[in-house]
This record gives C-alpha cells, structure tokens and sequence, in this order.
C-alpha cells in the first residue's frame, strides 16, 4: 500500500509503503491489522518505506510501453 502524503508544512512530498518485513509483500490497507502475513503466512510485522519527493525534479518521463 503507498499512502501519498501532500508537503505540509517543513515536510515534504513523501510516499509511505508498508510491506511485510519478512517478505516484502505489499499490504493492503485491511491488511495491516491482521495478524498474520496474507502472502507468507509469518506473524505480521510491518516495514514501513518511505520516499521523499525531490521537488525540484519533475516528473520521470520517457518510458513508453509498446
Ligand atoms: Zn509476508
């Protein structure tokens, strides 16, 4: 799940994924109170990732899927 997060303030622009610590698995937002990982079956602790947003870049382009 990435949770998009609007700069507030001295925050910037930033991205928070959470993922299953043991196996990385992307956690849904109904996911994240479980008590164990729906993907691998471990006890469930989350690993957050978060991802600031260089304002002064704009957006990556260039890439075009045939
Ligand atoms: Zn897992």
């Amino acid at each position: 799940m990435k949770q998009i997060k609007e700069a507030v303030g001295p925050d910037p622009k930033h991205e928070i994924e959470v993922l299953c610590s043991n196996c990385g698995y992307d956690l849904d937002e109904t996911e994240l109170t479980a008590e164990s990982c729906l993907n691998c079956g471990e006890s469930l602790n989350l690993r957050q990732n978060t991802k600031i947003y260089a304002t002064s870049v704009p957006p990556a382009g260039g890439i075009t899927l045939v």
